[in-house]
């Protein structure tokens, strides 16, 4: 059997999943010798775009959902993880925002019972969360980032706030209620969770995570 080890990656929108990820990537490279190839990093967020972009039956789907205002269905976002599964070449698969919602747990459960897998979980208050992108903002000029809150941008852009962190609130709300009991139902399977608070490094949460899975990284990579 091929040998591949899933790490999902949860924690609220906005709490610093993507820095985490990066962290995995490097240390994976630099201290236990994977190269480029043996990593994937999978987006969902980043799938649905492809998907919508490429037209495919899936993401035709996926657009009509979404038109309407709803989020992306489980059963669509289960099928394309399932094909990426299928077709990924890599060893080490890191799943950046997956599952999160309790229909996507019990598909994750029949996924992955082919590899080996964990979850690392970032339990970040709101108003942490909420604190740090208060005065996020960039420059709608040159797109530069700034940490100032309202301003003017040395190129004379004005300063606005991101998209993304405009509808944070809502987008915290939906988390409460959707992925927080996918949280605890993965939690409660006890399967190799490792749960971190909120204002752990990020840095340091990958560093531990693959320390404590290193024995089954070895294997993977051999
Ligand atoms: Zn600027």
């Amino acid at each position: 059997m091929n040998k591949k080890f899933v790490i999902s990656l949860i924690g609220a929108p906005a709490s610093g999943k993507g820095y985490i990820a990066s962290s995995l990537v490097k240390e994976l490279k630099e201290i236990y010798g994977f190269r480029d190839d043996d990593i994937a990093d999978i987006s969902i967020g980043e799938m649905i775009r492809r998907e919508k972009k490429n037209n495919t039956r899936l993401g035709q789907e996926l657009a009509a959902n979404m038109k309407e205002g709803g989020l992306a269905p489980d059963r669509i976002i289960n099928e394309m993880l399932k094909e990426e599964l299928k077709n990924v070449k890599a060893k080490v698969l890191i799943l950046d925002g997956y599952p999160r919602t309790v229909g996507q747990v019990e598909a994750f459960g029949e996924l992955l019972k082919m590899f080996k897998s964990a979850v690392i979980f970032r339990d970040t208050p709101k108003e942490l969360i909420l604190e740090r992108v208060k005065n996020r903002r960039i420059c709608e000029k040159c797109g530069m980032a700034h940490d100032v809150g309202d301003g003017v941008c040395s190129c004379g852009g004005k300063l606005i706030k991101r998209k993304d962190d405009e509808v944070l609130p809502e987008r915290l709300a939906e988390y409460e209620e959707m992925t927080k009991p996918a949280v605890m139902e993965l939690k409660n399977h006890g399967k190799n969770f490792f749960w971190y608070e909120g204002t752990a490094e990020g840095g340091d949460i990958a560093k531990s995570f693959l320390e404590a899975n290193k024995d089954y990284l070895q294997e993977v990579l051999a």
